[in-house]
């Protein structure tokens, strides 16, 4: 499927960018690579393509990461954002009343695409009915009445008559019972000028509401005029995309989502009537490019974005490297772990501490798990700025009082100084190795 590759491509160069928490120009370069090389081997339309990667390129240059977000979220966020951008909402359809025509060249899939709308619809409580206007190709009435049968959905179609205005009109008479008039229409081998005339004239006597340009994920750079001539003739709303269940890339149906300013509805993923997908961007995408659910990393990074804005006054996280390390460091760097997700990425948006260096960590000191992170900042509420700014004068009288106080045990407030103590050591090491040149470099 389109940007298949892209995914394992993308990934592969991503992942070097793990532990980094700035990107480089050459790292955006080769990002940016990786991107044209796999949408131009998906069929995109080379223009579509400059534009997409330019603007990724000149965001990831222009746009400051925010402190502490790991330059591989930062770029995954772009990337994700622009493919948003390129391929929109899916198609909106209100479950209603309405009529939807169907545009397409020969054997792109309207007649198939036509009886599994019509399913999908039914699957929603609405009535839908097919009507089919092919007049041109031999077996279209017998193949969509078959289908639209086992689609258990009504069906008009004359073969009788051989004017598909007519037909259509007709149709919409005979199924006025039905809530979604789904309207097929003949396609050619290549765009005729009588094919254009044909629909446009169809679309005066259907008026639908959505016209959807249908195309075979196989369409290469043909996408581009295609689309361009359906949308200049009766405008497009959106395209179905089909046969994605073969090895096609689809990247020509993005071309004509784009040309025509439009937006993805369906995807057909096989033969049978049920094989068809209501089009949902954020799945898509995250599958396209192989990677887990891209619009929950987009919205966390949003709201690490967000919090890092907040403390950004009273914490930066590289404090931590200069200087005391105290408690109340380790209760901000607590509460952005806490806004920001689990511990092991938390370590990747602190500069220095990704990569190779996190893994030089004992493991103990990652050890610090949300509930037991919930409990130190409890107890961490019951100090005074003092004690927390100078833990070591926190004696057994103290201890007590903060676990009265705070309704903890004293095990587990010798529990959070332990923490404290071996997070500090760890630091000290860090800050000792200050001259060091990897450091330096990490640090950047
Ligand atoms: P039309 O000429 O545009 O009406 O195209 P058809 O609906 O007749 O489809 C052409 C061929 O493609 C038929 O053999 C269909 O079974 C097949 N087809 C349509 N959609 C899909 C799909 O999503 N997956 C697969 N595998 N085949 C499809």
């Amino acid at each position: 499927m389109v940007l298949d590759d892209l995914g394992s491509s993308l990934r592969g160069t991503l992942d070097k960018l793990r532990g980094k928490s700035r990107l480089s120009e050459e790292d955006i370069e080769e990002i940016v690579k990786e991107i044209q090389r796999s949408l131009l081997s998906a069929d995109v339309d080379v223009s579509l393509v400059m534009e997409l990667s330019d603007n990724i390129k000149e965001r990831a240059l222009e746009e400051e990461p925010p402190a502490g977000t790991p330059a591989r979220d930062f770029v995954l966020r772009i990337v994700y954002e622009e493919l948003v951008d390129l391929i929109g909402e899916s198609t909106e359809l209100p479950l209603e009343e309405q009529t939807i025509l169907l545009a397409g060249l020969q054997g792109s899939g309207k007649t198939t695409s036509s009886a599994k709308m019509a399913w999908w619809f039914s699957t929603k409580g609405l009535r839908p009915a097919v009507i089919q206007t092919d007049t041109f190709r031999p077996g279209a009435y017998q193949q969509a009445k078959e289908m639209c049968a086992r689609a258990e959905v009504d069906f008009y179609g004359n073969p009788d008559n051989d004017d598909p205005v007519e037909i259509a009109r007709n149709g919409l008479e005979a199924t006025s019972e039905a809530d979604v008039h789904i309207v097929d229409t003949a396609g050619r081998h290549a765009l005729e000028d009588d094919l254009i005339d044909e629909i446009e004239d169809i679309e005066g006597v259907v008026q639908p509401d959505t016209s959807l340009l249908v195309l075979d994920a196989a369409i290469g750079q043909g996408a581009k005029d295609q689309a361009q001539q359906f949308d200049e003739s009766i405008g497009i709303d959106g395209v179905v995309i089909t046969k994605l269940d073969g090895t096609a890339k689809g990247g020509g149906a993005l071309t004509a989502v784009d040309q025509t300013d439009s937006s993805i509805a369906f995807l057909g993923t096989g033969e049978e009537v049920q094989d068809i997908e209501r089009f949902e961007p954020d799945g898509f995408i995250s599958r396209l490019l192989g990677m887990g659910d891209l619009s929950q990393l987009a919205e966390r990074v949003e709201r690490a974005m967000e919090q890092t804005e907040i403390e950004e006054d009273d914490w930066d996280p590289e404090d931590m490297l200069q200087g005391q390390f105290t408690l109340n460091d380790m209760q901000k760097q607590m509460e952005a772990m806490n806004n920001m997700g689990p511990l092991d990425q938390v370590m990747d948006m602190i500069p220095g501490f990704g990569g190779g260096i996190k893994d030089q960590l004992p493991d103990d000191a990652m050890d610090v798990t949300q509930q037991r992170m919930r409990t130190f900042s409890v107890i961490m509420d019951s100090m005074t700025e003092a004690e927390k700014e100078y833990p070591k004068a926190i004696g057994a009288s103290q201890i007590e009082r903060i676990a009265r106080g705070s309704g903890t045990s004293e095990e587990q407030v010798r529990e959070l100084l332990q923490q404290y103590k071996m997070m500090e050591k760890t630091i000290k090491q860090f800050q000792g190795m200050g001259s060091d040149k990897e450091m330096q470099r990490m640090m950047q």
